[in-house]
């Protein structure tokens, strides 16, 4: 026998099952809307002028390939921090926030599930819905995922009270992953003063909040705005962690470029906590790629960068909205039964479109279009070549 014999197959992912499914497929006219990855209006992947021109520097540059520390390059490390957290942050200038670089939001969301286990951690809530992958992240970090409530399918609509009635009653001092901007996969953001509402119940009940930030820039369109809530956070004065990922708004996906950051009440406690941080990177991936961190610190080094960065970030949004407007009123103009108000109203990549499993894998099989089962759409891979056909299949499999 051999020593595989006894290994089961394992089931597709979810999400990158679906690209797999999808280029095996022969139609012409198939669509991939399942993974968020940005797509220009032509339908192919998109790379920032601005990052364009930050690698050419660094090629001229002709830099090494030595390893970087396990926390990886500092200077990445500190401008990532600033774009999140902003210039003015407290905790920042009195240098007590803990920061390391990760692969990318996923690394980072792993490293920081298995210190929170290790210390003493047993369950994360996350929200209802979210991204498939937390769920595994976490459980394979060993704690127990839990959630609260998020989003009301009846409504289209965030479940406002259940979310806050759910974090009132979870355990005192339990960890609470957030979702920083652009919601995956609702596309529903609390108000800012729903974030005030949250972080005052989190201050009563002593919640650590972890948000995940994967969308800075695709919520508003304003990549200095959609850090908004994660900054009142710190404001109030909670001690929250932080997990950045650039790969989508950077166009930086293979790159794997990340932080991971945590506040602390003092630089020494914020010294303990990174050590414990590299205690655990070393013996997983020991450091973390350079390149697209290079990449990155360029980028969020020099002013005039950071404003091309913002302007080309948004032209990024703007056509995604501009696909919400027209897959909207394409499936109005049909005559849907149905309202898609939701369409235009959710932010970010995804568009969460009510439709129900059997209509997905309707969706899939008739016309060739491959979205996630839980009828979320990315929006990022609507195009106007092909957002007719979407309407018209959806109307199809929803009529
Ligand atoms: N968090 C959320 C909410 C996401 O949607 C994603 C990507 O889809 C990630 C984290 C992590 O992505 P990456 O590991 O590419 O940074």
């Amino acid at each position: 026998d051999s020593h595989w014999s006894q290994f089961p197959m394992a089931p597709p992912d979810p999400i990158i099952g679906l690209t797999e499914a999808y280029l095996k497929d022969d139609f012409p006219d198939k669509v991939n809307v399942g993974v968020g990855a940005y797509r220009c209006d032509q339908g192919m992947p998109f790379v920032l002028p601005v990052v364009r021109e930050a690698e050419n520097e660094l090629v001229a540059e002709e830099l090494d390939h030595e390893y970087s520390g396990i926390a990886g390059c500092p200077n990445f490390v500190d401008v990532a921090l600033k774009f999140a957290y902003g210039d003015d942050c407290v905790p920042l200038k009195e240098n007590r926030v803990a920061g390391v670089q990760t692969l990318s939001g996923t690394g980072g969301l792993r490293v920081f599930g298995e210190v929170l286990h290790q210390f003493g951690h047993k369950h994360i809530y996350v929200p209802n819905p979210t991204w498939g992958n937390h769920i595994p992240i976490f459980t394979n970090a060993g704690l127990e995922v839990r959630k609260y409530r998020y989003y009301d399918n009846a409504t289209s609509n965030l479940d406002f009270n259940g979310l806050l009635d759910d974090l009132q009653a979870i355990p005192e001092g339990s960890c609470v992953l957030l979702h920083a901007c652009a919601h995956n996969p609702t596309g529903m953001d609390p108000t800012m003063e729903q974030w005030k509402q949250i972080s005052n119940v989190a201050k009563e009940r002593n919640l650590l909040p972890f948000f995940d930030c994967a969308y800075q820039g695709f919520a508003s369109g304003d990549a200095r705005k959609d850090a908004a809530a994660l900054r009142m956070f710190v404001e109030d004065g909670h001690n929250i962690a932080l997990v950045q990922s650039f790969s989508k708004n950077f166009g930086l996906y293979g790159q794997r470029v990340g932080a991971l950051s945590v506040v602390a009440d003092t630089p020494d406690e914020a010294k303990r906590v990174l050590s414990q941080l590299k205690v655990h990177i070393r013996p997983s991936y020991s450091n973390p790629p350079r390149h697209g961190a290079r990449i990155v610190s360029k980028i969020l080094s020099s002013e005039k960068k950071t404003d091309e960065f913002v302007e080309q970030c948004m032209g990024m949004a703007k056509r995604i909205d501009s696909m919400r407007i027209k897959l909207r009123n394409t499936l109005e103009e049909l005559g849907s039964s149905r309202s898609w108000e939701h369409v235009t109203k959710q932010i970010g990549m995804f568009a969460y479109s009510g439709m129900s499993k059997d209509e997905v894998v309707a969706l899939r099989e008739k016309h060739h279009i491959y979205c996630t089962l839980d009828g979320r759409i990315s929006m990022a891979g609507v195009t106007s070549k092909n957002v007719e056909y979407i309407a018209k299949a959806i109307h199809d499999v929803t009529e």
